[in-house]
């Protein structure tokens, strides 16, 4: 929604997300610049941002093709 136009990706491997509290809400956050929506739980952060990691892993075509739940 807010996406800056023409951001310059760091490292593809350079993802390292977080949550902020803001208020009530929580918000999932990664060092490539990638935000989730906000959540009134931080759990629901941590999912947003674990399903990140997974998206961006995906696509960059990691070397390992085995189920993530395994
Ligand atoms: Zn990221």
């Amino acid at each position: 929604m807010l996406d800056p136009a023409g951001v310059d990706l760091p490292a593809p491997h350079d993802h390292q997300a977080t949550t902020t509290e803001r208020g009530s809400f929580c918000t999932a956050r990664c060092s490539c610049g990638w935000y989730g929506p906000a959540r009134r739980a931080r759990s629901l952060a941590r999912e947003d941002a674990a399903a990140h990691l997974h998206r961006t892993a995906a696509v960059e075509g990691t070397a390992n093709f085995r189920s993530p739940s395994a």
